[in-house]
């Protein structure tokens, strides 16, 4: 792993310049597992599948009605048809007919060999066991061919994909109870800091209750991750370098929040320096400026800042691309939108700045977007009641209220 040089010491790295380093060391875990459809949710496809069957197997009708064969009645004309018997679905008709008969079919059935239309149950008139055609039916309608959603030999899903509701329904369609998925990632992580406290105890003053951690827990909820809370660690390299060394050996990745800065307190840094390699960025990104990234061993390393928002925004921004990559899935770009802001917005040229807002509809359906609230990057209120980043470039000196802005929802699937 190369290290970033900077043209400048003082020079910021930009957040597209972090992101595509930490896009060119990841590589992808190799290992895969097999398991059941059931298990799937939310996994990483790792081969592609294809489907033993057609889809549907055999034809099928797609209305209740009655299936009969065009050729036994003239085009334009009302005819008679006598009804010989019922296709259900599941329990196929498979006696023989002769022309002028037809059988009563329901929705899924297979379609009886002889016929090729089915009409609607609405459509006709019957009477004892006899059907009415009207002057308008038409032929060939409502089957479904065999293999008419998917062919056999057909490829169902490409790999890699996380799978959704919408593909294990697929899978299943064509018989397909296993399936090999990427393995899961063991993530270990843990707070620095002297002043943190964790939840139980009392505050003594000075103190402040461990935030970081549950922030973490949250964000890194997903089923391809088995996720481990090391706890909170100490303001001093001896004890930040065993965790460290300790965590390198069981995990495939590691993420510190706090002490990542280059404060007297701020250990993160060296530490990663003397147990591994490091990059060490500071990035043109507000909130979050301090970001380190390297690997200890075989093991990855993102030592986030200690300000709550700017781990939102820098676990958004590079630890969840890592991952993602590092679990086998394509790069993807967070889901853009440019709407209206109801709000003014302050900002300084010089960093890619994410504020915290809040995405809404209008009454005539138009999306717009109001700032949250504060922006100091300790602000969880103002976290907590947004539901988006309003992004603005690193040059932007702000924008009145009115002018069109670009937001990412934190909650969008593309
Ligand atoms: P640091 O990067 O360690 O200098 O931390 C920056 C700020 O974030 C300080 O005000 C810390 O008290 C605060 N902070 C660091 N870690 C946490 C945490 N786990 N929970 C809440 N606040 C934190
Ligand atoms: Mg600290």
């Amino acid at each position: 792993m190369t290290n970033i040089c900077y043209p400048n010491k003082h020079e910021l790295l930009s957040v597209e310049q972090a992101l595509l380093e930490i896009r060119k060391t990841i590589e992808t875990v190799n290992e895969r597992e097999h398991i059941d459809l059931l298990q799937a949710l939310g996994r990483v496809l790792s081969d592609s599948v294809v489907s033993p069957i057609d889809i549907p197997p055999k034809r099928t009708a797609a209305m209740d009605g009655y299936a009969f064969a065009a050729g036994d009645v003239a085009a334009g004309q009302a005819a008679k048809l006598q009804v010989i018997g019922i296709a259900w679905a599941g329990r196929p008709f498979l006696a023989q007919q002769r022309p002028g008969q037809c059988v009563r079919i329901f929705t899924g059935a297979v379609v009886p060999e002889f016929a090729d239309s089915v009409i609607a149950q609405e459509q006709i008139e019957i009477d004892g066991d006899t059907v009415s055609l009207p002057l308008d039916w038409q032929p060939y309608k409502n089957i479904r061919a065999a293999g008419s959603d998917v062919k056999q030999h057909e490829e169902l899903i490409a790999a890699p994909k996380k799978l959704t509701a919408r593909d294990l329904s697929l899978l299943a369609a064509a018989g397909i109870e296993k399936i090999s998925v990427k393995r899961k990632l063991n993530i270990g992580y843990f707070s620095t800091g002297d002043e943190l406290v964790a939840l139980g105890g009392p505050l003594a003053v000075g103190q402040f209750y461990d935030s970081n951690r549950y922030l973490l827990a949250g964000l890194l909820s997903d089923p391809n991750h088995t996720v481990s809370d090391l706890g909170i660690v100490a303001d001093d390299p001896l004890k930040l370098e065993q965790t460290f060394k300790d965590a390198a050996n069981h995990y495939d990745v590691i993420i510190s929040t706090g002490g990542a800065s280059v404060g007297d307190a701020d250990f993160v840094k060296q530490t990663l320096e003397k147990c591994g390699q490091v990059n060490f960025w500071k990035l043109a990104l507000k909130p979050g400026k301090p970001l380190a990234f390297g690997k200890i061993g075989r093991c990855w390393f993102f030592g986030l800042p200690g300000n709550p928002v700017a781990v939102l925004v820098t676990y958004e921004k590079f630890v969840k691309p890592g991952l993602e990559q590092l679990a086998g899935l394509p790069a993807r770009q967070a889901l853009r939108l440019r709407v209206r802001c109801d709000s003014r917005l302050k900002k300084s040229p010089g960093r890619q700045e994410y504020q915290r807002g809040i995405l809404y509809q209008q009454a005539g359906g138009e999306l717009a977007v109001r700032l949250a609230g504060q922006q100091d990057s300790h602000q969880l209120k103002v976290a907590s009641q947004s539901n988006c980043f309003i992004v603005l470039n690193a040059d932007s000196t702000g924008i009145d209220a009115g002018e069109m802005v670009t937001v990412e929802p934190f909650s969008a699937e593309l």
